[in-house]
């Protein structure tokens, strides 16, 4: 996929060589010529020194010919409209957004970007490791209001079925893996011990699942 980073900073350095890296065409945009040198000295991607805003740098990078675009300079009014003109005038379908300041999240939103805030979804995930050090999360959906879990079912609810272990709204099973092969699970499927259950829910659903007796303590 032809790839435009826009920002090559703390964020756009790592996003660009992790695109190049699994081996797509990616041109990545800044203001600053030193900004170029966060990437490591094996990137041979296009590099294009300049203001975003100007539509001939965005030319330059190739935005006519991209199928994807993430604008993560560190201002969010650059990124929302770097990200709507991508979206609007480009046709492109693929465009995501760093939203740098939680206070403009909203704009965000109001603009159905597909954005994240890394400050947010880093405190929240903090908050939950505090909270939790044993909880593993295996995904993060958009800031991290919810995620997917694993959790080993201990023998203290063998024999039970799923519905009585996750029966909070907050929660969702996902899938049962039982001796390597996963499956949909129904709530009346009866747990065995040693079952891998991955389940999505929100942090107030985490806490009510890890309220139940034996389910992450007494393993
Ligand atoms: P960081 O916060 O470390 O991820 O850095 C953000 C990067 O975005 C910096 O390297 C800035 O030079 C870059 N940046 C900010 N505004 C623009 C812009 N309008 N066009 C291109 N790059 C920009």
């Amino acid at each position: 996929m032809n790839i435009v980073v826009v920002g090559c900073g703390r964020m756009g350095s790592e996003l660009a060589y992790r695109l190049y890296q699994r081996g797509h065409d990616v041109a990545v945009v800044d203001l600053n010529e030193s900004a170029f040198d966060a990437l490591p000295s094996d990137f041979t991607g296009r590099i294009v020194e300049g203001d975003a805003m100007n539509s001939d740098v965005l030319h330059r990078a190739g935005i006519t010919d991209c199928q994807a675009l993430a604008a993560v300079t560190s201002s969010d009014a650059t990124n929302l409209v770097i990200a709507q003109i991508a979206r609007k005038k480009f046709d492109i379908t693929h465009v995501v957004a760093r939203n740098f300041d939680p206070r403009y999240r909203k704009l965000f939103e109001i603009s159905n970007l597909q954005g994240v805030c890394a400050t947010n979804w880093a405190a929240q995930r903090l908050e939950e490791m505090l909270y939790h050090s044993e909880v593993h999360a295996v995904f993060s959906a958009g800031n991290g209001e919810v995620q997917i879990y694993e959790l080993e079912i201990s023998p203290v609810w063998n024999g039970k079925g799923l519905g009585e272990l996750i029966d909070c709204s907050e929660c969702l099973p996902v899938a049962i893996t039982r001796a390597g092969k996963s499956f949909l699970p129904t709530k009346i499927f009866p747990l065995a011990t040693g079952d891998i259950v991955h389940f999505s829910a929100t942090m107030e659903g985490v806490e009510v699942l890890r309220a139940k007796p034996g389910v992450w303590e007494e393993k």
